[in-house]
């Protein structure tokens, strides 16, 4: 019982189908170690124990009564960017240190009514804005791999939970490449989905043209589990796009299923020289091309493909990204919830002193950069030729796809650097190089394991696929997980038992 934390999400399934643990017994253990070990990493922000609790005996008393759901008694906690009713959603933000959420996101019901477990809400970047989790109003998070070292973010919390073994699976959303970044420094697997595919009703807003929520886990199987119940239409969100509802796991198992001994017999994966440009940290470069030769073993053909200078996709993203966020941060303005200034004079003072004391300097450095470009003056000249270069990143996107099944590329230039090193915006922002012009093409995409640096730091490789084919790309990582380990070695902190 005392590695219930490093089986996979199908052995946990498995295991309490055999009666081998109830869900509550399963539930204590993952609440043990949180409260054993969470003091050194910081991912809670709010832990919902003990109505995880009830929800495990209920789960375990409608096992005994025949229920059949998969996910039944399973736990797993969200990302602190979903509302969840009655309960403490804040964003990463001091903004919305008090604001407990009238009303569930879609993926939280509907996670809820796969008969999922939630532990609590976990740490993040403020309002999803940053690539280390520093940004928080609640503190930073600690690689569970080395806890000297940042988990990556803005899904910091997320990554860093499942990393440590504090739970299986945790949902995550990615602007910028918000799951596939933390998941790459944290050693796991995470993927962002098409654009529309999973709801975003009462997920906070970033940019909302570029949000998307997605899973994250130590496998692309566990991945694929709690996909599941995240997808499908959405009326309540206008951009949610009705399309074919794939099962994921059922999907995987028939691709290892029919897999011989060259799985990857016939696919084709594009390498862009884009992606594997100067910045790019040597053992990061050498770890992914390690990964790119095993995929040719396994009977993949690599084909050269080109795509927009990620230079040029990051200035478009750090363009669009503010100026939606501009936007969408005006509604907190501390009259109908969330944090007011003390005192305020009159409405002015009230609105002023609240955003600037509720907001972190990111935060407010973003809106002002946002601000900047939608007004009058500017607008033409950085929003509307903004957009227009987007046009033309997902154009070579779309000819690059004439090529090939999916690309590859590392998801960051470098493994997780040291907390506290303070780098300036500029330099944050060239670690999201390879991870934004995914959301600006509103293709999916994933991150998964595949190998440690020379000081013992998880290194990811990116596959990016067309649209609505997260099947495909999570059976490449799966196929790939078949036959390699990466995905199989534990933190620091997963290896210590409480
Ligand atoms: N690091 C990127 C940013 O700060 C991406 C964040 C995200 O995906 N939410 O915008």
């Amino acid at each position: 019982m005392s590695e219930l934390h490093l089986l996979s999400t199908q052995q946990l399934i498995t295991g309490l189908q055999d009666k081998k643990f109830s869900s509550l017994e399963l539930t204590e253990h993952y609440i043990k170690r949180i409260d054993a070990l969470d003091s050194k990493i910081n991912s809670f922000i709010t832990h919902t124990s003990e109505t995880a609790r009830a929800q495990a005996q209920a789960a375990d008393e409608m096992r005994a009564q025949g229920d059949k759901r998969p996910l039944l008694g399973v736990p797993m906690a969200h990302k602190d960017i979903f509302c969840t009713q009655g309960v403490l959603t804040t964003c990463g933000s001091k903004m919305l240190h008090n604001f407990i959420s009238p009303y569930d996101a879609t993926i939280v019901t509907n996670i809820d009514k796969a008969g999922m477990i939630s532990l609590g809400k976990l740490n993040m970047d403020e309002f999803a804005m940053g690539s280390d989790n520093e940004s928080s109003h609640y503190g930073a998070v600690h690689n569970p791999w080395n806890l000297a070292h940042v988990p990556g973010g803005s899904s910091g919390g997320s990554a860093a939970a499942v990393a440590a073994g504090f739970v299986p699976v945790a949902t995550g959303s990615d602007t910028g490449g918000s799951i596939r970044q933390p998941a790459s420094f944290c050693g796991l697997t995470g993927i962002k989905p098409t654009y529309g595919r999973v709801s975003r009703f009462g997920m906070i807003a970033y940019a909302s043209s570029l949000d998307q929520a997605g899973s994250m886990g130590r496998s692309a199987m566990d991945c694929a589990y709690l996909l599941q119940p995240m997808i499908g239409h959405d009326t309540r969100d206008a951009t949610s796009i009705k399309h074919d509802m794939p099962n994921y796991v059922q999907d995987l198992n028939e691709a290892a299923a029919s897999a011989g001994d060259k799985p990857f017999a016939g696919l084709r994966i594009g390498v862009a020289k884009e992606y594997f440009s100067k910045g790019l940290d040597a053992e990061v470069e050498q770890a992914a091309r390690a990964a790119l030769k095993k995929y040719e073993e396994l009977g993949a053909t690599i084909v050269e493909v080109t795509i927009t200078d990620p230079e040029i996709t990051l200035a478009t993203y750090y363009m669009l990204a503010p100026a939606e966020a501009s936007s969408n941060l005006s509604r907190f303005d501390g009259v109908r919830f969330g944090y007011r200034c003390e005192n305020p004079t009159d409405l002015l003072d009230l609105y002023t002193r609240s955003r600037s004391e509720g907001f972190g300097p990111e935060v407010q450095r973003r809106i002002l950069t946002g601000t900047y470009a939608l007004s009058a003056g500017y607008f033409d000249a950085y929003y509307t030729k903004a957009q227009k270069v987007r046009r033309l990143i997902v154009k070579d996107f779309e000819d690059a796809f004439a090529n090939c099944d999916v690309i590859a590329s590392p998801t960051a230039p470098t493994a997780a650097y040291k907390l506290g090193e303070d780098l300036d915006s500029a330099t944050l922002y060239l670690g999201d190089v390879y991870t934004i012009g995914v959301n600006l093409a509103g293709l999916p995409a994933l991150s998964q394991p595949v190998g440690l640096t020379s000081n013992g730091l998880p290194i990811g490789l990116q596959l990016i696929g067309q649209y609505w084919q997260e099947s495909k790309l999570l059976s490449t990582a799966h196929l790939f997980q078949q036959h390699t380990d990466h995905h199989l070695q534990h933190s620091t902190i997963a290896k210590e038992t409480v």
